[in-house]
């Protein structure tokens, strides 16, 4: 088996779990009131208010096609369609990250 160095290992659950999520690539500064516009309102929920969908309850769990997930917020990409395995969490699930987690940085105040 090939070894590949972006698949997210034990090591780097635990480094992201005492010191946080790497920054995303850019932040974006703008109130709840404008997020409200351009989120619907589970959207604004889950990004802006620390929500989660209920399990089962996406379409995206039986979703399987090419492609690249990105953030509803800021467009950064997340996570390819190629990693996505059916975990039976009822959320979508993925082996890796589009960008490399390995060298997490401090706790940040940003919400992606
Ligand atoms: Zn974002």
């Amino acid at each position: 088996m090939e070894h590949n160095d972006d698949i997210l290992t034990w090591r780097g659950v635990l480094q992201l779990a005492q010191n946080g999520n790497p920054a995303p690539p850019r932040r974006m500064e703008i109130s709840d009131a404008q997020w409200q516009v351009h989120l619907t309102p589970e959207q604004f929920y889950v990004t802006r208010q620390h929500g989660t969908e209920r399990a089962h309850s996406s379409d995206m769990c039986t979703l399987f096609q090419p492609g690249r997930y990105s953030c509803v917020c800021c467009g950064t990409e997340l996570f390819d369609a190629s990693t996505k395995f059916d975990s039976q969490s009822g959320w979508p699930s993925f082996t890796q990250t589009v960008a490399p987690m390995s060298s997490p940085t401090p706790p940040t105040t940003a919400t992606v």
